[in-house]
C-alpha cells in the first residue's frame, strides 16, 4: 500500500488556486459592511440614543442602562436585515482564542407561536455556562457563575448568521476572568496618567489614546500534509523532522512573489477582514518558506486587540476553504524562523498629537522626550514583567533562538533619540536657568520628524523605537496582544503618574529660583526630573546586537531580567513591584494576579504534557515500526547475498547495509530508552500538586528529554528508505503551496 504521505503529497501538488470573486464594490465601500459602526448607529438609532452612544465610545462616559433597549432594537433591526438569526456574547477567556455561545432570537409569543426578540438586557449581560473556562480557582464549578458584559467601545459585528457582541468576562464577585477587562482598566489608567502629563504642554487635551498596530506572521501548510502530521494537528508544531536540504538560506522567499494559491487565500481573507471593519493594509512573504505576514493600519488598542483575535479566527476558517491550515504557533519548524506579532504601540491625544513623535518646536520636543523617557522608565522598571507578558510555552521556542528578539527586554532608540537624551542629561545644569530668565528659551534640539529614519533599525531589539512609536517585537504570533498591552500600558501609566508627582513637587522650588517666570519653572522642573530618569533607566537602552553572548553577561550586570525558564518568568507577575503597580492603577488585584498565574502554569504544563505524549506515540507507532521494517529488508538482502556470493565477497558487498542495520538498532534503542525516561519524568511531575512546582518540573525534567529523542528520529529519517517514511517531510511541508 502506498504510504499516506505520498497520496497527500500528490494531491497537494495538484491543487489549483480557488477563484475568489472580488465584491462588485470598491474596498472603501464594503469596509465595515458587517459592523454596527457609527454610520449604522446613526441610521438605526434615535438621535438622542446615537449621541449617548458616541459619548460612551469617545469620552468613556457611563453607559445608561435605559438606552440599552433602544440600542438593542436598532442593532436587531440591522441584524435581521442582514439575515441574522442568532446572537452571542463574544469574549476572550484565558485560554487562547475567543469564546462564544450562540442563542437564537426566537422566543415564545404566548399564543403558541414564536417571535424574534432582542432586548437591552440580552445585549448588556449574559451568563454563559462558563465553569469550564480557566479561572485559576477564583470561581470553582460550585461557586456563583461568571457573566459576560457588553463592551460598547468595540462595535458588534456579524459572522455568518450570528450577531457577535464583544464583552468582558467576569466572575460574580467582580474578578476578571478574561483579557479584555484588565485591558480596559489599563487603557483607562494610561489615559488618565498621560492626559495629566500632557496638561504641562497643552491644557486643552481631554484624552490620550493608546494605539496598537500588530503585524501578524503565520505559516500556511497544505491541509492534506497537515492531516498526515499528528504532531502538527495536536500540538501546532512539528516535534520531529530533518532540515530540508534547502530552506531559507537563499533569502528568496522574503518579498518574493506570493504563490498563487496563497494569493487567492489572502485575497479572500482581506475581503472578509475589511467587511468586518479590520483595516488590513499590508501583505507579504516572510523570511521562511511558506511564511507570510498581514498587517492592518493601527487602531485604538482595545479595538485593535479585538480585531486581531477576530482576524486569527477568520484566517483559520478561510484557510480551510483554500485547502490550507494556518499555523499560528511561534515555532512550527525547527531550524527556520518562527513567527511573531510585532506590536507597534504609541500614545496620541484627542487633538491629534502623536506623543511618541518629535515635533517642530523645542516645547514639542520636550514633550516628546518626556514620553520617550517615561516609557523607558516603565519598561526598565518592569522589564521582567513585560517579558512575562509575552512568554508562553510556545513563544519560549522563539525567544532566545538566533532569529527573534532575545529573552531579555531592552530598548533600541537609534542615534538621534539617543543623542537627544544624552544632550538633556549632560547639558550644563545652569543653561536652562539662564535661558529661563529671558523667558522661555529651551536648549532642546529640534528633531524634524522626517529625520527619524526608519532605516536606522535594529532587528534584534525586542522593544525598538521606530520613528513615531515603539515596536514591541517579542509578542508571539499566537498570543492575545492584550497580555502585552496590559503590562506595557500599565507600566507606562505608573511611570507617568510618578513623573507628574515629582515634577509637581519641584515646580515651587524652581519658581523661587526663577522669580517671576512661572511658566518656565514648570519646564525646568520637567527637565530636572527627566535628567534624573534618563540616568536611572539607562540600563534598558541597548543599541547593540541582542543575539550575542556578551549581551547576556552585560544585561545581567545591568540588573536586567535574564531568566529563560518560562514558568519562572511567570513569577514576575507576583513580584511586589508588579502587584503594587497593578493594584494602584486599579488594573488587577493580587487575587486576580495569583489566579491568572495558576492558569498560566497549568496551561504551560498541559502543553508540554501533550507534546510529550504525542512524541512518545509517534516514536513508538510511526517511527520505530518503519525503521524496523526497513532494517528487516536489509537483513533479508544480507541473507540473499550470502546465498549468491562466496562468504568473503558477500561480507564486503554488504558492509554498508550491515552498518545501517546496526545504526537502526542503536537509534531505535535510544529512542525507546528516551521515551521510557520521558514517561517516567512525566509520572514524577504529575505527582506534584502545586501548579507552579509542577510547571517547573515539566520545564526542567520533562521537556529536555525531547531533544535526544528528536535527534535520533531525525537521523533515522536520513537513512530509512524514503518510500517507507510515514510523515510528510520538511521539504514537503515547507515548499508545497
Ligand atoms: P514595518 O516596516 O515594521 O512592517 P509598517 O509601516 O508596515 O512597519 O507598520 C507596521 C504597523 O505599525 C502598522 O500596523 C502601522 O499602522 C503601525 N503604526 C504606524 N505608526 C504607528 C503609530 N504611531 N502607533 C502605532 N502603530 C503604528
Ligand atoms: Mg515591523
Amino acid at each position: 500500500m502506498e504510504a499516506l504521505r505520498f497520496q497527500v503529497v500528490g494531491e497537494a501538488f495538484k491543487k489549483k488556486p480557488l477563484d475568489v470573486k472580488a465584491p462588485s464594490e470598491r474596498p472603501c465601500e464594503y469596509f465595515g459592511k458587517k459592523v454596527f459602526n457609527r454610520e449604522k448607529m446613526y441610521k438605526y438609532l434615535p438621535k438622542d440614543v446615537y449621541e449617548k452612544m458616541i459619548d460612551v465610545i469617545d469620552n468613556g462616559s457611563r453607559l445608561d442602562r435605559t438606552i440599552a433597549d433602544a440600542v438593542a432594537a436598532g442593532i436587531k433591526q440591522w441584524a435581521v436585515e442582514n439575515g441574522v438569526t442568532h446572537y452571542t456574547h463574544w469574549f476572550q477567556p484565558l485560554t487562547e482564542g475567543t469564546a462564544e455561545k450562540h442563542d437564537s432570537f426566537i422566543e415564545h409569543d404566548g399564543k403558541g407561536g414564536m417571535v424574534e426578540e432582542f432586548s437591552g438586557k440580552l445585549l448588556v449581560q449574559q451568563e454563559p455556562d462558563a465553569s469550564s473556562f480557566p479561572s485559576g480557582g477564583i470561581r470553582s464549578t460550585f461557586e456563583a457563575r461568571g457573566y459576560s458584559a457588553w463592551d460598547p467601545t468595540s462595535p458588534v459585528f456579524i459572522i455568518d448568521d450570528t450577531l457577535c457582541i464583544p464583552t468582558v468576562f467576569i466572575s460574580y464577585s467582580g474578578e476578571a476572568l478574561d483579557y479584555k477587562a484588565p485591558l480596559l482598566r489599563a487603557l483607562h489608567a494610561v489615559n488618565v496618567a498621560a492626559t495629566d502629563v500632557c496638561h504641562y504642554f497643552d491644557p486643552t487635551v481631554k484624552k490620550v489614546t493608546s494605539n496598537l498596530g500588530w503585524e501578524q506572521e503565520y505559516f500556511l501548510v497544505d491541509e492534506g500534509l497537515y492531516a498526515a502530521r499528528p504532531d502538527l494537528l495536536l500540538t501546532g508544531r512539528t516535534l520531529m523532522g530533518h532540515d530540508s536540504a534547502k530552506n531559507q538560506q537563499m533569502d528568496d522567499h522574503y518579498f518574493g512573489a506570493i504563490p498563487e494559491r496563497v494569493q487567492a487565500f489572502m485575497k479572500n481573507l482581506e475581503i472578509e477582514a475589511l467587511e468586518l471593519g479590520i483595516p488590513v493594509k499590508t501583505r507579504h512573504n516572510e523570511v521562511a518558506p511558506n511564511q507570510f505576514e498581514l498587517a492592518p493600519i493601527f487602531e485604538e488598542t482595545n479595538l485593535a486587540v479585538d480585531h486581531n483575535m477576530l482576524l486569527m479566527s477568520v484566517m483559520k476558517r478561510v484557510a480551510r476553504k483554500h485547502g490550507f491550515r494556518v499555523l499560528l504557533h511561534e515555532k512550527p519548524f525547527a531550524g527556520i524562523n518562527g513567527s511573531g506579532k510585532h506590536n507597534n504601540w504609541s500614545l496620541s491625544t484627542d487633538n491629534g498629537v502623536l506623543l511618541h513623535a518629535p515635533g517642530k518646536t523645542p516645547e514639542d520636543n520636550l514633550r516628546f522626550a518626556t514620553f520617550i523617557v517615561e516609557t523607558l522608565m516603565g519598561v526598565y522598571k518592569h522589564n521582567g514583567l513585560l517579558k512575562a507578558s509575552i512568554m508562553s510555552a510556545t513563544n519560549a521556542h522563539r525567544l532566545g533562538a538566533n532569529e527573534a528578539p532575545p529573552a531579555i527586554v531592552s530598548s533600541f532608540l537609534g542615534k538621534q533619540v539617543s543623542e537627544l537624551l544624552d544632550h538633556i542629561e549632560t547639558a550644563d545644569k545652569d543653561f536652562l536657568a539662564m535661558a529661563g530668565k529671558q523667558g522661555l528659551k529651551m536648549d532642546i534640539p529640534e528633531i524634524p520628524e522626517l529625520l527619524i529614519d526608519n532605516t536606522d533599525r535594529n532587528r534584534t531589539s525586542p522593544f525598538a523605537f521606530t520613528g513615531n512609536r515603539f515596536e514591541f517585537r517579542a509578542v508571539g504570533s499566537e498570543a492575545n496582544c492584550a497580555s502585552a498591552m496590559i503590562a506595557l500600558n500599565s507600566a507606562v501609566a505608573e511611570a507617568l503618574v510618578d513623573f507628574k508627582k515629582r515634577v509637581d513637587a519641584r515646580i515651587p522650588e524652581f519658581e523661587k529660583k526663577l522669580a517671576g517666570t512661572e511658566h518656565s519653572a514648570k519646564f525646568h522642573a520637567i527637565i530636572d526630573v527627566l535628567r534624573e530618569d534618563i540616568k536611572t533607566c539607562k540600563p534598558i537602552r541597548f543599541d547593540g546586537n541582542g543575539y550575542s553572548d556578551e549581551w547576556v553577561l552585560e544585561a545581567e550586570k545591568r540588573g536586567l531580567d535574564v531568566e529563560k525558564s518560562c514558568p519562572k518568568i511567570f513569577e514576575r507577575y507576583l513580584d511586589d513591584a508588579s502587584v503594587k503597580m497593578f493594584e494602584s492603577l486599579g488594573v488587577m488585584t493580587k487575587k486576580e494576579l495569583e489566579a491568572r498565574n495558576e492558569v498560566k502554569w497549568e496551561t504551560y504544563t498541559k502543553k508540554i504534557q501533550i507534546e510529550a505524549r504525542v512524541l512518545g506515540d509517534l516514536s513508538m507507532n510511526h517511527i520505530i515500526p518503519v525503521a524496523t521494517r526497513y532494517q528487516s529488508e536489509l537483513l533479508t538482502n544480507l541473507n540473499h547475498m550470502a546465498v549468491v556470493f562466496p562468504i568473503d565477497t558477500a561480507d564486503k558487498l554488504s558492509a554498508r547495509n550491515k552498518k545501517i542495520i546496526q545504526e537502526i538498532s542503536e537509534r531505535t534503542f535510544a529512542i525507546e530508552k528516551g521515551v521510557e525516561e520521558l514517561v517516567d519524568a512525566r509520572k514524577l511531575a504529575n505527582k506534584i500538586t502545586d501548579e507552579h512546582e509542577k510547571a517547573i518540573a515539566y520545564h526542567d525534567k520533562v521537556e529536555p528529554k525531547f531533544d535526544e529523542i528528536r535527534y535520533q528520529i531525525d537521523k533515522l529519517e536520513l537513512i530509512v528508505d524514503d518510500a517507507l517514511w510515514p510523515l510528510p517531510k520538511y521539504r514537503e511541508l515547507l515548499f508545497i503551496r
